[in-house]
């Protein structure tokens, strides 16, 4: 286990332009002044919105199972708390999604409805980071919640909007242009918040850092009844990549990855509260409260 400082140092280093400054105003004795008294506990959903899509092991589980096939599917979550209910992920817009015929796609902003959550009261719409299948959905998103503020990390929106890098074929294909160009239009109003680094942006809701898949992937802690869970989404594809620290084969920064496995473990309350992104064990071994929703915590 690292100390928190080498910890700090470890992730200053994986995020390139997090300053020491920065991720020490984002700790937890910044958090205590801000939020006091008990963290309050949330709820976490599931919400599949596409798939199953059918693909080598190998994809998911870099070099393991060549000849192995597994089903995928594509969630955004819902973290439900006591007055308000926080969106992570917008999902495949529905333009990319017609275009690439993703097998039983229902529009997210669909998907938020089904579990009852009316589209003026969210507030709070979290990107973890900017792939197709999870900041595509900015297309509709920003219209069809018009009370939230989006959450990025500043690095990731600055590699995906700004970088000529990212417009190279082996970047270009996981992204979505439609969406991309409505978050550059966000860029300096209100509705978008660049972070960098670790963040509490509620009392028991922490953004974390958590580079590897993407250079600034964020993941969530949450606070629940079972301890804290880790809405991870493709820090890790599959359950299995926690468990074996292998990654998915879509990797940008590995020793960055490894770093951030050893974060998530270290952060939730056990292996069982770390929520891989795309996992069918999210859709088939959870209660189900409403079709193709299932209650993680
Ligand atoms: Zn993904």
């Amino acid at each position: 286990m690292m100390s928190r400082r080498e910890f700090l140092k470890a992730g200053t280093i994986a995020a390139g332009v997090v300053t020491l400054g920065q991720a020490v105003t984002a700790g937890p004795a910044a958090a205590k002044e801000k939020f006091s008294g008990p963290a309050p506990e949330y709820e976490i959903y599931a919400l599949k919105y596409a798939g199953p899509f059918r693909s080598k092991l190998a994809f998911v589980l870099w070099k393991h199972g060549w000849n192995e096939e597994i089903d995928r599917y594509y969630y955004i979550w819902a973290i439900k708390g006591k007055n308000e209910t926080i969106i992570v992920d917008a999902g495949q817009g529905p333009t990319y999604a017609g275009n690439k015929k993703s097998p039983n796609y229902v529009n997210p902003v669909e998907m938020v409805s089904r579990l009852g959550i009316a589209p003026d009261s969210v507030k709070k719409i979290i990107i973890t980071h900017i792939h197709q299948d999870h900041a595509g959905g900015m297309e509709v998103f920003p219209k069809a919640f018009p009370n939230a503020t989006f959450y990025l990390q500043k690095q990731e929106f600055d590699f995906w909007i700004k970088s000529p890098i990212a417009k190279k074929r082996a970047f270009d294909e996981s992204s979505d242009p439609l969406a991309n160009k409505i978050l550059a239009d966000m860029e300096g109003t209100r509705r978008l918040k660049l972070i960098s680094g670790d963040q509490k942006i509620m009392p028991g809701i922490e953004l974390l850092l958590t580079p590897g898949h993407t250079p600034a992937l964020q993941s969530v802690a949450v606070n629940t009844q079972k301890g804290t869970a880790v809405v991870a989404s493709d820090c890790a594809h599959i359950a299995r990549s926690f468990k074996e620290e292998i990654p998915s084969a879509l990797i940008c920064d590995l020793p960055g990855w490894m770093r951030s496995f050893d974060k998530l473990k270290a952060k939730a309350s056990s292996i069982d509260l770390l929520f891989p992104g795309h996992d069918a064990a999210l859709l088939r071994d959870y209660p189900k409260v409403a079709e193709d929703i299932t209650r993680l915590v």
